[in-house]
């Protein structure tokens, strides 16, 4: 491992990560990919990086934390919704998951394709709105929502295998809690909720409405 993600992985420890997969995974994928040029001396600094569009690459923490909540296992069939650069679906690619990503930007959509397609991660991609989710594939072991919207998606819910967790941030557009549910049976969810975390918007349509 190299001596920066090294640092990164002991940081992630000192934060309370402890699932060695999550940080086995975050020790091999190289971030420095997944941001722009211009500020990939920051990689392995432990906050989230501007991708354009407005976007960003979520916190490492924030990866990992929100990555060992979702309990992944090998061949886990893993629904996220905001793409982005593409780091946290090559963490849950690298952990074996089976990985379905949707981004409602077309132009990082188009971008992060490619970078899968020359890295060779073999990740299933759409562009899309993600908060109706993606229906073919359901149900979805773990589903991970990458952007804070007003409320859980019905859909995703009901594309989540019973058994199966969704993490999912919401709140206001300021700031949001982690929502971690496991699906106990078609109609019932256990919650656990974990406050101050700041995402970009879910927009969509069952997310915030674009303004
Ligand atoms: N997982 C990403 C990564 O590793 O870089 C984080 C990307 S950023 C925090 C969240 C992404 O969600 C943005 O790229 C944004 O365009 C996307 N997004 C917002 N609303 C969406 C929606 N309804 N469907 C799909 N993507 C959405």
């Amino acid at each position: 491992m190299n001596s920066d993600r090294e640092d990164l992985v002991n940081h992630l420890k000192t934060r309370g990560i402890t699932d060695q997969a999550v940080l086995d995974a975050v020790g091999k994928v190289e971030r420095q990919l997944f941001v722009p040029d211009v500020i990939k001396h920051h990689a392995y600094k432990d906050v989230a990086l501007p991708i354009g569009h407005g976007q960003t690459i979520s916190q490492p923490y924030t990866v990992a934390f929100m990555t060992q909540a979702l309990r992944v296992k090998k061949d886990s069939k893993i629904l996220e919704i905001g793409t982005g650069s593409g780091y946290q679906a090559a963490i849950l690619h690298s952990m074996g998951a089976k990985v379905f990503s949707i981004e409602r930007f077309y132009e990082i959509y188009t971008k992060t394709q490619k970078l899968f397609d020359d890295l060779g991660i073999r990740v299933a991609l759409r562009c899309g709105d993600g908060t109706i989710g993606w229906e073919e594939f359901a149900p979805y072991d773990g589903i991970i929502v990458t952007a804070g919207g007003p409320n859980i998606p019905d859909k995703l819910r009901n594309q989540l295998a019973v058994g199966g967790v969704m993490v999912i941030p919401v709140g206001d557009r300021r700031s949001q809690t982690i929502n971690i549910l496991t699906k106990v049976d078609e109609d019932n969810f256990e919650i656990i909720e974990v406050p101050d975390f700041a995402f970009v918007p879910l927009i969509g349509r069952d997310g915030w409405k674009e303004v």
